[in-house]
């Protein structure tokens, strides 16, 4: 019997694809960061991240990367 299904899935991202620049990575200092995407042209409205959990977190609007910078955050000596 020949079976030949070369049914593909095709949903994928085109992330070959991006018309904007690719996110920024930012290192903070502070455990709790407010981003409003620079407010320029591509601003949205001020929220506050934090990154407490994961000592990481991406804004939901505009994709930027905040990474907690080394040794921040642990109170010092
Ligand atoms: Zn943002």
């Amino acid at each position: 019997m020949w079976i030949g299904v070369t049914q593909q899935r095709t949903d994928l991202p085109s992330v070959m694809n991006t018309p904007t620049k690719p996110p920024e990575t930012i290192e903070v200092e502070q455990t709790t960061i407010a981003c409003d995407g620079d407010g320029g042209a591509l601003g949205h409205p001020k929220v506050y991240l934090s990154l407490a959990e994961k000592g990481r977190v991406e804004c939901p609007y505009c994709d930027r990367l905040f990474t907690l910078k080394e040794g921040a955050g642990g109170g010092g000596h």
